[in-house]
């Protein structure tokens, strides 16, 4: 399945290392689609915040925004698909004005509805109607919480930003999202504030949980410690740090051939703020389209099928360094 596009894609493969589809090839294996039961919905590429770390270049000044006629055909999409998960993104997805329509409408089609969110979008106190109709609808939030440090995440993130975090997740708590049993999900995303890859998951988990709850009385269900992927801004700030050589060469060197089975392209298809498809929302940053053909989300008469080919590039390793990102 991959050597048919592996010619298109070698031009954007890192010159300093094996291609990734080749090292694939020399573990006897190949990236192809599993069942695909989860719809990711990237809203917009603005964002309240310019994070240093984001891979799709995201910021105030961005004006994509998906209008409510491809929202509607996105609907229409779900409906005909069946996905078990809808996955909404941006950017700052609160920031789109559509998305109570987007949620509203999706929530009955699907048993699972999840909001990523910065948390500082969603709490600017304009907001509220949002909180209420997440928690009505019992929508899993995904939050991301990069360090614990406050200096750390405001010099990532933003001025102030660590503080309207941890405000925002008081909150949730507050309304019963994290707590066990309640069926309100809150899960938080850890990244690194550098050019190095993210400590033990499991590790980081207990320290976020302890920290977190002697220090602000909140609690979380899960923690997730991702890797940060060399694109977009990140990849701006690695060339102009002169990290970029070394940063790919650990993502390569951390290359773990188990974690291909479990890969999120397996069984996602991410839809762009336009209405395009992608195999996942990295390649959607790097404009690599789904399996390698620039397909609408209206020409779509169903999830990609099982077998289909993976667009591959080397933001890849990102995925398969240690644990792998699912
Ligand atoms: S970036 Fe990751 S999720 Fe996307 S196609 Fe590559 S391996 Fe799959």
């Amino acid at each position: 399945m991959l050597n048919e596009h592996t010619s298109n894609i070698s031009s954007i493969e890192h010159s300093g290392i094996e291609p990734f589809s080749r090292t694939l090839s020399r573990h006897g294996l190949q990236l192809n689609r599993n069942n695909t039961h989860t719809l990711q919905v990237n809203l917009g590429i603005r964002c309240n915040q310019t994070c240093g770390h984001c891979h799709l270049n995201a910021g105030p000044g961005r004006k994509e925004n998906m209008d409510p006629g491809i929202i509607r055909e996105i609907i229409s999409y779900a409906q005909r698909s069946k996905f078990e998960t809808i996955d909404i993104t941006g950017g700052a997805p609160e920031l789109n004005p559509n998305i109570g329509m987007m949620i509203e409408e999706v929530f009955s089609l699907c048993p699972r509805i999840m909001l990523r969110s910065n948390l500082s979008a969603l709490n600017d106190g304009r907001r509220e109607y949002l909180f209420e109709l997440l928690k009505a609808h019992r929508i899993v939030i995904v939050a991301s919480f990069p360090s614990l440090n406050e200096a750390q995440t405001d010099s990532q993130r933003g001025d102030r930003i660590f503080q309207t975090t941890i405000d925002a997740l008081k909150k949730l708590n507050a309304m019963g999202y994290g707590h066990e049993g309640s069926g309100l999900e809150l899960s938080l995303v850890s990244n690194p504030t550098g050019a190095f890859l993210p400590p033990n998951q499991a590790q980081t988990e207990k320290r976020f949980r302890q920290v977190l709850k002697r220090k602000w009385g909140i609690v979380f269900n899960n923690l997730f410690n991702f890797a940060n992927v060399p694109l977009g801004r990140f990849r701006q700030w690695l060339v102009e740090t002169n990290n970029l050589d070394n940063y790919m060469g650990k993502l390569y060197s951390s290359f773990n051939p188990c974690s291909v089975d479990g890969l999120m392209c397996r069984s996602l298809v991410s839809v762009s703020w336009d209405g395009y498809l992608y195999d996942c929302d990295f390649n959607l940053a790097r404009e690599l389209f789904m399996g390698g053909h620039k397909i609408h989300v209206s020409e779509m008469s169903g999830p990609p099928p099982p077998h289909s080919h993976i667009a591959t590039a080397d933001h890849c390793y990102t995925c398969t360094a240690g644990s792998g990102f699912t």
